[in-house]
């Protein structure tokens, strides 16, 4: 077969599948649009688990109206310059995440920037502005998406029931909540409030999402050995779970999977706990830049540690040390 240059919508569509497979992937993004953009306050609506209507408000810095024509194009970030990619402090830089949406959904943007009087309601189609009209709101940005994979029915068919994806959001927006407990959260699914987090400390960010229980059963840690930098709470040996779904990692301030991880929180607690049973865990990994890649997925879940084994050994020593003190502390307060 002859190589062909794909034509420009084919390739934006299979960009876009990478970034956009579910409702919580739009989620997640424009969560994390809206913490970049300096939000105190989050509030996000959702119509029939996200399938229907997905909305995230946020009293961040706003758009003006140029940039919000731009940052439906692709490839167009605030976030990235030649020289940044090697240390990026924001959660976005990848410039795909709206023209993603705006390609699988109809999607509309109302914002504000403090330098403007009024703000702008603009709606998309086929990342290009359909319609815009002037809209009197306060700065910040407000994103509404519709009509979800209506250009792909394909996709559509995988959507499951809106209870079943609705679960999927809730995660992904609690994973994030904890991540950043001075923003105040809001949660509305079908008319209900499902969360309200107010702004609180990190402590209590976590007992509001992982529940007293967890923190009540569980030892805090914060270290600082070398280069990295931990952070969270670990649950007790007697306090465990049948699944390994509750362990909780984040790699400055973006949740994350990642095996190496995982192994280390296995052998630390190598003796500990009851065959299948599984620690529950919120650990949050601060590293500079220049030792931890996050460019490695469009979904940007996964990070690639450039010392990886120094990684692993330092985050399962912190984990054992702070499992064995406490063993001890037990042991000798029983033995009074
Ligand atoms: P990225 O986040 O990787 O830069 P996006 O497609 O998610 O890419 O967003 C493109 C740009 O749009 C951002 O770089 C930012 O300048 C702007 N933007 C998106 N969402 C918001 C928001 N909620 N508040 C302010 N600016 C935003
Ligand atoms: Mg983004």
């Amino acid at each position: 077969m002859p190589i062909r240059i794909l034509p420009s919508q084919l390739i934006y569509q299979i960009a876009s599948g990478e970034v956009i497979d579910r409702p919580y992937s739009i989620v997640k993004e424009l969560l994390e649009n809206a913490i970049d953009a300096q939000a105190s306050s989050i509030w996000m609506m959702l119509h029939n688990g996200g399938e229907s209507y997905i909305s995230v408000k946020d009293n961040g810095t706003g758009m003006c109206l140029e940039d919000i024509e731009l940052a439906v194009k692709h490839h167009t970030t605030s976030k990235l310059t030649a020289d940044n990619l090697e240390n990026i402090q924001t959660l976005g830089f990848r410039g795909e995440a709206l023209p993603s949406i705006s390609f699988v959904s109809r999607m509309s943007i109302t914002s504000k920037c403090k330098e403007d009087e009024w703000g702008w309601f603009v709606q998309f189609e086929d990342q290009s502005i359909a319609s815009f009209k002037p809209s009197i709101c306060t700065t910040g940005t407000h994103v509404e998406v519709r009509d979800l994979f209506y250009k792909t029915p394909n996709r559509l068919k995988f959507l499951k029931t809106p209870e079943w994806e609705f679960q999927g959001i809730l995660n992904t927006f609690k994973r994030l909540t904890m991540a950043y407990p001075s923003i105040a959260f809001n949660l509305n699914n079908d008319k209900k409030t499902i969360i309200n987090f107010l702004a609180a400390s990190f402590e209590d960010r976590i007992a509001d999402v992982l529940g007293e229980a967890f923190k009540d059963n569980s030892l805090m840690i914060e270290e600082r050995r070398g280069y990295i930098r931990l952070k969270g709470f670990i649950s007790l040996p007697s306090f465990t779970q049948s699944t390994a779904n509750f362990q909780y990692l984040f790699v400055n301030g973006r949740p994350i999977n990642n095996k190496l991880l995982s192994s280390a929180i296995r052998v630390a607690y190598e003796g500990l706990l009851f065959r299948n049973r599984y620690p529950m865990l919120a650990l949050f990994l601060d590293i500079p830049g220049e030792y931890v890649d996050i460019n490695i997925h469009p979904k940007k879940y996964e990070v690639r540690f450039k010392e990886a084994e120094f990684v692993k050994e330092t985050i399962k020593n912190i984990l054992k040390e702070t499992l064995t003190k406490t063993r001890f502390a037990v042991s000798t307060s029983f033995g009074e």
